[in-house]
């Protein structure tokens, strides 16, 4: 399957951060249907470009440890969703993806100065710190609480709410909302919960 930049996007990528990327995947597709796109090369580019990671030997993908990272970071999502807080192992790994040297730099541009943090060895553990980097920045900022994994057991995509009261339950209403609206409205009617057919993603 070839991911071009469209389907990323289409697919509901490379919209929030490179953690929630990572995070989702390994998607489920609503039905309990499994994609790595971590499996996938041309998906992994597309991250890559998209986050703005350019890893110098990015031939030699260190897939454990992407995997290890996913399985870390979906963890704490779901943990921090469900009121929950991260134990001191999950904070420690996290510290030692974050332990990568650094340096930080002043760049003047049309819209001001910024200060940014470029690797002292551009290298895989580089683009590792800098997808950790995108979560504790988004733990560090208050915005814990619009960190949500989708109520549709068959698809827990982890998403960013972005309403004021926070209260966006699903991926999308018209998918994974949609599907809920519908199966609860079936049970209260008593009949059989057939399957709905799956739409097209997150918009
Ligand atoms: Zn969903």
């Amino acid at each position: 399957m070839k991911a071009s930049r469209n389907n990323f996007h289409a697919a509901g990528f490379g919209k929030v951060a490179p953690w929630v990327d990572l995070a989702n995947s390994e998607e489920w597709n609503g039905f309990g249907k499994l994609t790595d796109h971590l499996a996938n090369a041309p998906w992994l580019a597309t991250f890559l470009k998209h986050w703005n990671l350019h890893p110098l030997a990015s031939k030699d993908v260190p897939h454990r440890k992407l995997v290890q990272l996913r399985v870390l970071l979906r963890r704490a999502a779901e943990k921090l969703a469900a009121g929950g807080s991260l134990n001191a192992r999950e904070l420690s790994s996290l510290n030692q993806a974050l332990n990568v040297p650094g340096r930080q730099k002043l760049v003047q541009g049309q819209n001001g100065f910024r200060a940014e943090m470029v690797p002292l060895h551009n290298d895989w553990s580089w683009v590792i710190r800098r997808i950790a980097a995108s979560f504790a920045e988004m733990l560090a900022s208050r915005e814990v609480e619009r960190i949500k994994v989708c109520a549709n057991s068959g698809c827990r995509w982890v998403f960013h709410d972005p309403t004021k009261a926070r209260t966006k339950r699903w991926c999308n209403d018209r998918t994974c909302g949609n599907r809920a609206r519908v199966r609860r409205a079936r049970a209260a009617q008593n009949k059989p919960d057939e399957e709905i057919p799956p739409v097209p993603r997150r918009t």
